[in-house]
């Protein structure tokens, strides 16, 4: 018998749930709020729940959240990057940076990742399976826990394909944004993809206010095709005219993301490319300096190139950032510390 995910349900599915048990629904705020205001991870610890509905839960629930096992600290900013194990042994990253308007929490969808990008430490053994949104959700409760600090900003740029674990990442979406629970406003969550088009048409549907960051990093195929499988089957045509409806329709600013690469893709053409394509769209270039990932070959462009090619963007009226890199000397590269720690403990 399948158990019930009980951090992955909805307040709704809990009346549901105990109308069929025979319970009252009442109890469904009482469970929810356990769970998702005061984080327990035990179903004992639901002291005002008798204990005849505790024993029932036991039997046909369970709360499967993640487990921390290591924490790197930042001396520098204060970042910490936590390495927790999911159920089945697998272990995952997330990281809490402090930011002067708040804390934002970066959040894995999926353990490992099946997209492939070349430059990405998360995809080198593929996929190993998709998260659950209690696992997503806990996340973010276990970082609040440990810091005994607030996180009011969320980004799905963990390991993993937010849009390939689409239904569980819709489910995050809408359980972190209940006023019974984390309360996270939709403009609080940004969900990252390396575009699979059918799916931000699928969104698109969904009437979010959460903000969209595609994964651009080239500014046409070819130099696209050869560091991102994916754009062999998406083309950037069929990737911005979906990101064009998608700002169109919810009016809000997409986010590219552009890792600069030494000599693949920062040269001033590049850049003078990227901005023609862009120069119609209510977006946003973010600039990321590639981070070296010890099995790869790509090397991060100097500070100077970084520069000048987000000048050439901002001269075109495209608004730019480059990302200030948080944790420096607790970053491994994205993904590397599960990787060594896999490694390590051979899971
Ligand atoms: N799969 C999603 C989200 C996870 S990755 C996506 O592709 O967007 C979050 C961001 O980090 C993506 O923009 C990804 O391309 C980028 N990234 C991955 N590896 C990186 C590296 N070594 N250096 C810089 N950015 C990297």
């Amino acid at each position: 018998m399948q158990k019930i995910d009980m951090l992955s349900m909805a307040q709704k599915e809990w009346e549901e749930i105990l109308k069929q048990w025979g319970e009252p629904t009442f109890r469904a705020k009482q469970i929810f709020d356990w769970l998702h205001k005061k984080y327990v991870t035990e179903i004992d610890d639901m002291t005002n729940i008798p204990k005849n509905l505790r024993e029932k839960l036991k039997q046909y629930g369970t709360i499967t959240g993640v487990k921390q096992v290591k924490k790197l600290v930042s001396q520098i900013d204060g970042t910490i990057k936590y390495l927790f194990e999911i159920e089945g042994g697998l272990v995952i990253e997330s990281v809490l940076m402090r930011y002067h308007y708040g804390n934002t929490a970066c959040i894995s969808t999926q353990a490992g990742c099946r997209m492939g990008c070349k430059f990405c430490a998360s995809t080198l053994e593929g996929v190993e399976r998709n998260l659950t949104a209690g696992e997503m959700l806990s996340q973010i409760y276990e970082m609040q826990k440990d810091s005994g600090e607030r996180i009011s900003n969320v980004v799905l740029m963990g390991s993993g394909e937010p849009l390939d674990n689409y239904g569980n990442v819709l489910r995050f979406i809408h359980l972190a944004n209940d006023e019974r629970g984390l309360c996270l406003g939709q403009r609080h969550i940004t969900l990252s993809t390396c575009a699979l088009v059918e799916k931000i048409y699928n969104l698109l549907e969904e009437d979010l206010q959460i903000t969209l960051a595609v994964s651009l990093h080239a500014p046409n195929d070819e130099i696209r095709q050869s560091i991102m499988p994916i754009a062999k089957k998406y083309s950037m045509e069929e990737v911005l005219k979906a990101c064009k409806e998608y700002s169109d329709k919810t009016k809000r600013r997409i986010t590219f993301e552009y890792a600069l690469i030494k000599g693949i893709n920062d040269s001033d053409s590049c850049a003078q490319e990227l901005a023609s394509k862009l120069h119609n769209m209510l977006c946003h270039v973010n600039l990321i300096p590639v981070n070296t990932v010890k099995e790869r070959n790509y090397i991060k462009s100097s500070e100077e190139r970084v520069q000048k090619f987000a000048q050439i963007i901002e001269k075109k009226g495209i608004e730019v950032t480059v990302r200030r890199k948080l944790g420096s000397d607790i970053d491994a590269a994205c993904g590397q510390l599960r990787r060594s720690y896999q490694r390590n403990n051979k899971i």
